[in-house]
This record gives structure tokens, sequence and C-alpha cells, in this order.
């Protein structure tokens, strides 16, 4: 559930459906809800998490040939 403004009118309501427009109940203005710029910020999280866990594998993988480097000399 989100709650929506219209642009038009000011009215606000709880928006229970999953689309990314809904009609104003009040002046019948079609008003976008959250849900559209959700789907595109939980795809930009997603990457960020993979890039994040892709550079600690590195950093892990860095310090395991360091730790060899070592033992060697
Ligand atoms: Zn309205």
């Amino acid at each position: 559930m989100v709650d929506i403004e219209c642009e038009k009118c000011g009215y606000e309501w709880d928006y229970t459906g999953e689309l990314m427009t809904t009609t104003c109940p009040r002046c019948n203005l079609k008003t976008p809800t959250p849900l559209d710029e959700e789907v595109e910020s939980n795809a930009d999280e997603s990457i960020r998490e993979r890039e994040v866990r892709a550079q600690e594998r590195t950093a892990d993988a860095l310090e395991r040939i360091a730790s060899v480097l070592e033992r060697v000399e």
C-alpha cells in the first residue's frame, strides 16, 4: 500500500494496486504511482550489491595471493 497524492487537486489516498498509474477518485486525473520508480531503484540496488560482492571477492583473492607470497619468501 502506498500514499498517492494527485498532482492536480492535491487529493491523497492509499493505493493498494500494482499498476504504475492510477486514477484520482476526486478529479479522475491519471496519476503515476511510486511503483514505477521502485522497480527502477530496486534494479539499481541489486546491480550495486553485485558490484560490492564482486569487489569483496577480488579483495579476498588478493589477500590469499599475498599470504601465499609471504610464505614463499
Ligand atoms: Zn485529483
